[in-house]
């Protein structure tokens, strides 16, 4: 067992567990963060959006954080994988890393993120381009393909994309993959001059991870620039949440999702939720803000404690 005096312990290190680190740092709380290295977007080669940090690679900003999180003595910074979690007896947390080493504490934040299921969506040469010619984001990725032949693959929901995407090209083309759409769906891609394919897709082509073309069964070749995925494929990264008792909610897109509240508080005491792992996608920034806003109502709470006890 290692350390039992700690504040908290963080699992991830993504932006959501970094951001919680930082804050967690600055306010001399004594923490432990353990982070498996193995962010949601490490397939991709740039990451936007994050304002000082657009274009960055992925690992870029790992190292950024863990150089950074350097100057505070009360964080210690664990590589590795967490394999359990569980209700301590007399109260908190036991963490057990995979290695065998065990850390006790009264609270623990989640930062897993989220996993992208690609084979659930059934796309023969998607694990080639994902996350260099396939995307799930607009705002990510949707600029360096303006004006290009894009590709939306999804049934329920590839309404919501394409009304987005056309914000970037007006060439949007969906892919069912062998799935019907309802009616309405149907009627209102139809009216906006959407064409749809709804034959299955024999395989994706693509040169170096970028997307060329979709070849569909029926022998028919597409040519497309760029891909966005419309379907839900993805879900949280480890049963940790899940497993504490925290129960699931729906989000604005209907997809399950854990519950916590905006400040990642969920209703198992002592256990939070940030970044992907709270919201199914925050993006980098969010994220980051989301573990940090999460351990400054920690540290009202603990203040607010003593304050009362004084
Ligand atoms: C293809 C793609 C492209 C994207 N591009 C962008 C972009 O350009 N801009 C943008 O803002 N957002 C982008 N995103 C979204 C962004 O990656 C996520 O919203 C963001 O990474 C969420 O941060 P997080 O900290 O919650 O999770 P993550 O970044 O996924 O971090 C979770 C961390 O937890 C660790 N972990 C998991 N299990 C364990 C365990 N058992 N023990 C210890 N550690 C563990 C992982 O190794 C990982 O380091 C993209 C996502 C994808 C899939």
């Amino acid at each position: 067992m290692q350390d039992t005096t700690l504040d908290l312990v963080i699992i991830g290190g993504g932006p959501a567990g970094m951001g919680a680190a930082l804050i967690a740092g600055r306010s001399l709380l004594r923490t432990v963060v353990i982070n498996a290295e193995s962010p949601r977007n490490a397939v991709t080669r740039a990451s936007h959006g994050f304002l000082t940090r657009d274009g960055a690679h992925p690992d870029a900003l790992v190292a950024v954080a863990k150089e950074q999180l350097r100057e505070y003595d009360t964080v210690a910074y664990e590589t590795g994988r967490v394999a359990k979690v569980e209700p301590a007896s007399g109260g908190g947390f036991l963490i057990k890393h995979a290695d065998g080493r065990a850390w006790r504490t009264p609270q623990v934040i989640l930062a897993t993120g989220y996993r992208d299921d690609l084979d659930r969506l059934e796309l023969p040469g998607l694990d080639q381009v994902y996350g260099t010619g396939v995307f799930i984001c607009p705002f990510c990725d949707g600029f360096e393909h303006a004006g290009e032949r894009l590709a939306v693959f999804g049934g329920l929901g590839c309404e919501l994309m394409v009304s987005m995407l056309r914000n970037w090209s007006s060439d949007v083309v969906v892919f069912t993959n062998g799935r019907t759409l309802d009616a309405s769906t149907s009627r209102d891609l139809a009216a906006h001059g959407v064409t749809v394919e709804s034959g299955r897709v024999h395989r994706l082509v693509s040169d170096d991870g970028r997307l060329q073309a979709v070849e569909l069964v029926d022998g028919r070749r597409v040519e497309r620039d760029a891909g966005f995925i419309a379907d839900d494929f993805s879900g949280p990264a480890t049963s940790f949440a899940a497993d504490l008792g925290v129960a699931t909610t729906r989000n604005f897109l209907d997809r399950e999702v854990l519950q916590a509240d905006a400040t990642g508080k969920t209703a198992v005491d002592g256990v939070y939720i940030v970044g992907d792992m709270r919201t199914g996608f925050s993006g980098l920034l969010a994220a980051a803000n989301d573990g940090s806003d999460c351990v400054k109502h920690i540290v009202h709470t603990l203040a607010a404690e003593r304050w009362s006890r004084a």
